[in-house]
């Protein structure tokens, strides 16, 4: 076998087609494309509207077995089926997956474009700031995150009166209210549009939001892994007046607005979750949001172009849309519902849409049905389940596996029972798969020092987990000729009868719908809810957001909530630390354990080896 080249030099190696060629393949209008570059374009929202009668296409999640911290190829596996299923079988396809973060970029190696003769290209475009919608979501974050504090520092600082008449100022000699100060009003059961109207007591409802700083949990953000804006204290400059409190980062991925980017199925619906966002508690107990704030306008102003999904293609020349890249631990880690829509009403009912859901199929694929599914309402027609030898022998006891480390020689030389033991993690992840209704095709993911024997052993063992097939698939070395009988099995899979269902009613009670995951999914026996768990049971339930589905938030390194705990983990209670509420996006997020929300720089950051060449432009050293 020939050696692959790296990414880099494989993505470079292939000039795109013409983006106009592109969208004429695809049946997208001229007028529907918003150009960024040579290789990436804007797809418009009314292609929704003007293909409302072509019925969708068939709908393919990609999700995998409990990986090892190298992943396992999801991402690979995503663009070489569709690779397969387009440029080889000939049908109409698309591939949506997400924009990467910039923080590991530039941190520790691996980016998200798929890798070897199965990338999205070009590359660099695709990893680096592709049109700018993470920017965007910074800034609208980020604008949320000065509207709380200045506004905590107002209301201390000024009387009611004074705050009135400074919210409301006199323009022309009168006073107006904003449009969204009417809609306050309208919440606080004040219908009156006149300011000279308003009691004293009205007045100091509408004027104070009253928030108590402790229970701010809205986080500015950056996108680089800045380890020490974990901890932060804001508003130390004597302008401040001594209001400063301790406050913390997240990476942009894991704010809100990447999760209601990535839920959201239209510009209105955009608006409205950007409105709902709540983001402290008053001192009285109720909820404060950004409508309350004063600011869902403008951040839908600022959102607005990046609620169009990105069109990039493959190396073999098939369309991918690039939208949406939420976090898959506090968010639910998938593509974005508007991509995977317009999608499946371009590749029209023969057509198949592979969209990719991040992490095991514990967290990802979980939180694809229960959350993307349920706020989409499509129903997907198979579920790819990418395996790895090197991840099922882990399970099986194998040595511990480190990014940046050569793997221990058990995974480079065949050893079948380590591989069966494995197995078990796999058997269960069919069996996740299996509890939506929904036919499963494992597709084993090569790697050039596995054995015949290893893989057939993966195949078979999955057909007797119950997947409807396992093929292995060689499309990393080869592109979409080595996914041919990956994108055949999973055609007959679209084929065979499914019957899609949740896996819990949403009415449930919050601890009930969390116990159901944890001894389903995880095989937990029980849940514990820890003491801030409880209080925020409590108080979500009183606050109405108890009917929202659940965000699990765990690792994604074992079926357990202890990430060296390989294979099946069996007698374990799931410990439930915490529960926060994304309201806009529209879940609950319970914390088992501690979840970093901004990564850290290694000690050698891959930044050390990204350079430009002044002479053709070209980025080197990216993956
Ligand atoms: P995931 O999406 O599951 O995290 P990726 O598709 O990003 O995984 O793959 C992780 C890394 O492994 C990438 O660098 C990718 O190029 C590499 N990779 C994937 N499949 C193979 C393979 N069969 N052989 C060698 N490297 C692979």
């Amino acid at each position: 076998q020939k050696p692959v080249p790296s990414d880099m030099e494989i993505s470079r190696s292939c000039v795109p087609k013409p983006m106009d060629r592109l969208a004429r393949e695809v049946g997208l209008l001229m007028d529907e494309l918003e150009l960024y570059g040579k290789a990436k374009a804007k797809v418009q929202l009314n292609v929704i509207k003007r293909l409302r009668e072509q019925p969708d296409g068939k709908y393919v999640v990609v999700t995998g077995i409990t990986p090892t911290p190298l992943g396992e190829g999801k991402s690979t596996t995503t663009v070489g089926l569709v690779q397969a299923l387009g440029a080889h079988m000939k049908l109409n396809v698309f591939a949506c997956v997400r924009q990467p973060s910039q923080g590991p970029t530039f941190g520790i190696k691996g980016g998200a474009a798929g890798g070897g003769y199965s990338q999205v290209i070009p590359m660099e475009e695709f990893n680096l700031h592709l049109t700018g919608d993470i920017h965007a979501i910074t800034a609208a974050n980020n604008l949320v995150a000065a509207a709380i504090d200045a506004r905590m520092f107002h209301e201390a600082t000024q009387t009611d009166k004074a705050l009135y008449n400074r919210l409301v100022p006199l323009s022309g000699g009168q006073r107006t209210f904003a449009p969204i100060q009417i809609n306050r009003l309208k919440k606080l059961g004040i219908e009156k549009t006149d300011p000279t109207t308003l009691t004293e007591e009205e007045i100091t409802r509408f004027a104070r939001l009253d928030m108590d700083p402790d229970s701010v949990t809205w986080n500015r953000v950056v996108d680089t892994n800045d380890r020490f804006l974990r901890k932060t204290t804001i508003g130390q400059s004597p302008t401040e007046k001594g209001h400063s409190r301790e406050a913390q980062f997240s990476i942009t991925v894991a704010s809100e607005i990447m999760a209601v980017l990535a839920l959201t199925s239209s510009l209105q619906d955009m608006r409205q979750r950007l409105a709902k966002m709540v983001v402290a508690t008053s001192r009285s107990g109720h909820p404060v949001t950004t409508e309350d704030l004063g600011v869902s306008g403008a951040l839908t102003v600022l959102m607005r172009d990046a609620i169009k999904p990105n069109l990039m293609q493959t190396l073999e020349g098939t369309p991918v849309f690039v939208h949406a890249g939420p976090f898959a631990n506090i968010a639910h880690g998938n593509s974005s519902i508007l991509a995977d829509k317009i999608a499946l009403k371009l590749v029209g009912p023969e057509g198949f849409v592979v969209t990719e859901a991040g992490f095991g199929a514990d967290i990802g694929m979980e939180k694809f049905f229960n959350i993307k599914c349920r706020y989409s309402g499509l129903r997907p027609h198979v579920v790819v389940l990418v395996a790895t030898v090197r991840a099922l022998k882990m399970h099986g006891g194998g040595p511990t596996v480190t990014a940046g480390m050569p793997l221990p020689k058990e995974y480079v030389e065949e050893n079948l029972e380590l591989l069966e033991k494995g197995c078990s993690n796999l058997r269960k992840q069919v069996e996740n798969a299996r509890h939506f209704g929904v036919p499963v095709v494992v597709a084993v993911n090569a790697f050039k020092t596995d054995t015949e024997a290893e893989l057939d052993l993966i195949c078979s063992l999955a057909k007797a987990a119950g997947a409807f097939d396992a093929v292995r698939c060689s499309h990393w070395a080869e592109g979409g000729a080595g996914a041919v009988a990956l994108g055949q099995a999973v055609q007959r899979a679209s084929e065979a009868p499914s019957d899609f269902k949740f896996l819990y009613d949403v009415e449930l009670p919050i601890a009930d719908k969390i116990r159901v995951i944890a001894q389903k999914i995880y095989g937990a026996d029980d849940i514990e809810l820890l003491p801030d768990a409880k209080h925020k049971v409590a108080l979500y339930t009183q606050q109405g957001f108890g009917n929202l589905p659940i965000c699990m938030a765990k690792t994604h390194l074992s079926l357990s909530h202890e990430a060296d705990k390989k294979g099946v983990p069996t007698g374990f209670v799931l410990p439930i630390r915490d529960i926060r509420a994304s309201v806009g996006a529209g879940f609950l997020y319970p914390l088992v354990g501690t979840m970093p929300t901004i990564p850290g720089l290694p000690t050698r950051p891959c930044f050390y080896d990204i350079d430009l060449d002044p002479e053709t432009e070209q980025v080197n050293g990216l993956f």
